[in-house]
């Protein structure tokens, strides 16, 4: 069932799990958990209609593009939704920095057996595949448009207060974004900084093709980074200080490639920019747990990590496979998933990544927004391709799911016992 006239649930609602936010995490954990046979409720306070180009999170959330690792893609794949998304991706082979290769021991170590790095897609096609198997998967009904406003958790399940009506679940999965109402209202802190410093998301139609590079440029004002996609496309996400990105994001599209060729040389090469283009505040934010009564937080809603290195939503998906492979397990035993048992072993399995994401993209962070006097008198101003092996390494490894016990649905196929491969 979808619902997409604001009428009331039929209240109330009830299930085994609600999911509640149709983003990227949402709609991943949603399909996750139905095709283990569980019984979901998504909401989500858009409208969430493949069939109308997927761009429900408006024009802001349209103007991103993600890197996906293969690992974290892999769960799309498993899902079953890794071809159609195939389709609107670009695969990422190698990397350079300030126009020298990147080479890390990762690299050679990971054995990826021909596979890419990783993909870059967009947004809307994203959204709109993922938006399409939920509607075709049965075992979850949609409620959107409908705004989670409070959550009860009492003994055997939770009740969610929606602008539509109640619903009960006896798991709630928070993937309701950075802002999220859920985690406030069970007060779990939410804690970090602002950086002092803008993304500006760009998409341009380039003179030669990239191949398959993702390449970063390290300038002193902050690093500019040009990400194949397909048909010669390239996403390009240049970070800058505040101020001056505010006063670049007023500039009309010829002005603006203008300033941009001009910054960054022949390093793009000739290129057509688009239009569209986004602007977002860059932010450190890590929750104090990730579970709650009832509660499980999941994607942006457990942390938001700068996007130097395309890391947050691989964490969420991470994070949407982890709690799948909880539920599964409590289920199995017979056990209730939304216990503070299952809920402990959550927050356990991916806690840690968080953190170790968060502070490697922090130091990065800090290295690459400071002011260029402040980089030069730390002995920063090195060269970037001396700085990011390391960032590579280890985030080949980790979104690799190299690292640590991969959820099942990140394992290898080849590797699966049978029950996981039916999955
Ligand atoms: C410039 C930029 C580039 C990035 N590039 C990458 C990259 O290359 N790779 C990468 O891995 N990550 C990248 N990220 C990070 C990535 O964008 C986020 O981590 C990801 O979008 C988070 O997805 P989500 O589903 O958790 O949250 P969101 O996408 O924020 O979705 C939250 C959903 O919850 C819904 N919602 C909110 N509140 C309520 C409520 N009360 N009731 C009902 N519904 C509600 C919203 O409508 C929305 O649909 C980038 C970020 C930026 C800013």
């Amino acid at each position: 069932m979808v619902s997409r006239a604001p009428q009331a649930v039929s209240d109330p609602l009830t299930c085994e799990i609600a999911v509640v936010g149709g983003g990227p995490v949402g709609l991943t954990l949603a399909l996750a958990l139905a095709r283990d046979g569980a019984d979901v409720v998504l909401i989500d306070a858009e409208i969430g209609d493949a069939e109308a180009g997927g761009a429900g999170q408006g024009a802001r959330s349209d103007a991103r593009a993600y890197f996906i690792a293969h690992g974290c893609w892999r769960i799309w794949t498993r899902l079953g939704v890794g071809e159609p998304l195939l389709a609107h991706a670009q695969a990422v082979r190698s990397l350079t920095a300030d126009g020298e290769a990147v080479e890390g021991a990762a690299f050679d170590d990971l054995a990826l057996g021909g596979e890419p790095l990783g993909w870059m897609i967009e947004h809307a096609p994203l959204m709109s595949v993922l938006r399409a198997a939920v509607g075709a998967q049965t075992g979850i009904r949609s409620v959107a448009p409908a705004v989670v406003d409070a959550m009860q958790a009492a003994p055997g399940a939770a009740r969610l207060t929606t602008d539509r009506g109640e619903v009960r679940a006896g798991l709630v999965a928070a993937c309701d974004g950075g802002r999220s109402s859920l985690r406030e209202s069970a007060g779990i802190a939410f804690e970090g900084r602002d950086y002092p410093a803008l993304a500006l998301s760009l998409f341009a139609k380039l003179d030669r093709p990239m191949e398959g590079v993702a390449r970063q440029l390290f300038l002193p004002t902050g690093p500019i980074a040009v990400l194949p996609l397909p048909g010669d496309r390239a996403n390009i996400v240049w970070t800058m200080r505040t101020p001056a990105a505010h006063a670049l994001s007023a500039m009309s599209t010829g002005d603006l490639a203008a300033e941009l060729r001009s910054r960054a040389g022949d390093f793009i090469g000739g290129f057509k920019l688009e239009p569209r283009r986004g602007v977002f505040p860059l932010k450190l934010r890590l929750a104090g747990r990730y579970h709650a009564p009832r509660l499980a937080l999941v994607g942006d809603s457990a942390h938001l990590v700068h996007p130097l290195a395309g890391q947050g939503l691989n964490l969420g998906l991470k994070d949407a496979a982890a709690l799948a492979d909880v539920v599964r397990a409590a289920t199995r035993r017979g056990l209730d998933p939304g216990s503070e048992t299952a809920l402990e072993g959550y927050t356990r399995a991916r806690r840690a990544d968080g953190v170790a994401v968060a502070a490697a993209m922090d130091a990065f962070a800090r290295v690459f927004t400071a002011p260029s006097l402040v980089r030069a008198l730390g002995g920063l101003a090195l060269g970037a391709t001396r700085w990011t092996p390391g960032l590579m390494d280890w985030f080949v490894r980790e979104a690799g799911g190299a690292a640590g016990d991969a959820p099942a649905l990140m394992r290898p196929i080849e590797a699966d016992a049978p029950d996981v491969a039916a999955s």
